[in-house]
């Protein structure tokens, strides 16, 4: 695969930023509830206040859909994130709650994506946990009877039957969810609460979070504001103030790339008639999609974690985009000849148990981390179950399995730098061992179905 010629983005493949970024903060102002973060959980905690009838501010450091929402594969998932089977193990009590969660979320999506007109080409193809080797066929199927004890709606196939590339053995499909242009419907969301009566502003960093007789005080560079509530929703930069609970999530950097388009009919050759998107069952996955524009969409292998605040603006590093390149190759061996066209990244949050997380500190401070990698639907979904829980102090029933009673976390071990490249060492050792690309070919030939 080439990729003498890739350019690299600051912000996201998707789309542009927005040319109508708002005004920052400039004086001081009090409200009901104040949101900090305008990414699509931020964004749609506000929009929820604000359809129920609630007096609302949001700031947003940079511009509304600027963080991982815009960034990200565009894969909505309908299940869990994580490690599902380490999960089930752990916390086999909450997988029911979770599996519900998550498929509520996509439908919560899809139902935004409705009321709000927004156009993001969207497809409701499902997403598929594809095996590059028979190891990663039998974690298949283990993750696919765990999904369905835990009630979620799954199956398993070969990649004919699942209408997956024939590069991959087979795999599971989550029936709930599919495929969207991230970018436009971030900014689709943006459009939708700028057109509320949200009192949106951008460019408006918040650089503290402090109690002062009974309300909330946000600062920003050129002003302050005063709330009953607040809810942080910032994701990835939810570290930087005194506030935030210790060990809440770990900043980790992950990157997408994209090729050039691809002649439809080499793409049809490859078999992939389900659309679906696809993440491999290595420890750090590599995910692979298909856009509108004729191009395949593939990402993720490497985790690099971030350690100082504030984040810092990055490009993806060449050596890892030719990494992915090589593994695109090896998974897509008919394309081998294609170039990257461009590539990108952004800052997810991964907390110490995988498991996505809300709470509240004392009674007026609200937060929310539900990325892990799955936060194009958990986010939003969260984000409105909060608003809520605001309107009516009561907790909607979703929000109970990811709900944290005491903000204390553990630290996260396996989340050192040195942790993730043992990570990715054994994803590389398993696949050298496994000849994923020999091995792929000549399982395909012998299967029907792997699953009778
Ligand atoms: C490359 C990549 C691929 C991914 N692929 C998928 C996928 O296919 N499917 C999936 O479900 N998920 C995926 N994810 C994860 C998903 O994008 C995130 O979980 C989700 O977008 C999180 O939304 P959010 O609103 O919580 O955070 P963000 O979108 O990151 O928004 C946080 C916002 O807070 C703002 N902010 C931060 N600090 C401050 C401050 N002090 N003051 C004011 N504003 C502040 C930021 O500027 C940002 O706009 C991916 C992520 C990345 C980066």
């Amino acid at each position: 695969m080439k990729t003498g010629n890739v350019s690299y983005a600051t912000f996201s493949g998707w789309v542009d930023p927005p040319a109508d970024v708002r005004p920052a903060l400039a004086g001081d102002l009090s409200c009901r509830i104040a949101v900090v973060g305008g990414g699509l959980g931020g964004m749609s905690t506000a929009l929820r206040l604000t359809e129920r009838g609630h007096d609302v501010v949001l700031l947003e450091g940079e511009f509304c859909g600027h963080g991982s929402s815009s960034r990200n594969a565009g894969q909505l998932a309908g299940a869990p994130g994580g490690d599902l089977q380490l999960l089930n193990l752990l916390f086999r009590r909450k997988m029911p709650g979770m599996v519900r969660l998550a498929e509520h979320a996509a439908h919560h999506v899809e139902d935004l994506i409705k009321t709000h007109g927004i156009d993001c080409d969207y497809e409701p193809v499902g997403n598929c946990f594809a095996a590059v080797s028979r190891g990663q066929l039998g974690r298949v199927r283990r993750v696919a009877r765990i999904l369905e004890r835990a009630g979620g709606h799954v199956e398993l196939g070969t990649s004919e039957e699942l209408g997956i590339p024939r590069g991959f053995l087979g795999g599971m499909r989550e029936v709930v969810g599919g495929m969207m242009n991230p970018g436009k419907f971030t900014l689709g969301v943006r459009r939708a609460l700028l057109a509320s009566s949200a009192r949106v502003f951008e460019q408006t960093k918040v650089t503290d979070v402090a109690r002062d007789d009974g309300r909330v005080v946000l600062t920003t560079p050129h002003g302050r504001v005063r709330a009953e509530k607040v809810v942080l929703a910032t994701n990835a930069f939810a570290g930087e103030w005194d506030i935030t609970p210790k060990h809440l999530s770990v900043p980790i950097w992950v990157a997408e790339a994209e090729t050039e388009p691809i002649d439809r009919d080499r793409l049809a050759a490859l078999g992939w008639t389900s659309r679906s998107g696809l993440v491999t069952q290595h420890a750090i996955m590599e995910n692979y999609r298909l856009t509108p524009r004729n191009t395949i969409v593939f990402g993720v292998r490497r985790l690099e974690r971030g350690t100082t605040y504030p984040l810092p603006r990055k490009t993806p590093d060449p050596a890892l985009v030719a990494e992915l390149a090589e593994a695109f190759a090896t998974r897509f061996p008919a394309l081998a000849d294609v170039a990257v066209e461009r590539a990108w990244g952004g800052w997810i949050a991964i907390t110490p148990t995988m498991l996505p997380v809300a709470g509240q500190i004392g009674d007026s401070v609200f937060y929310s981390i539900a990325c892990n990698g799955h936060g194009l639907a958990q986010a939003p979904y969260v984000g409105s179950l909060l608003a809520d829980l605001i309107v009516d102090g009561k907790r909607p029933a979703d929000l109970d399995v990811l709900w944290a009673r005491e903000p204390k976390f553990p630290r996260p071990m396996m989340m050192s730098r040195l942790g993730l490249r043992a990570i990715w060492a054994i994803d590389r050792f398993n696949d050298r061992i496994n000849g994923s690309r020999r091995n792929a070919r000549r399982g395909a030939a012998q299967l029907t179905s792997p699953w009778r």
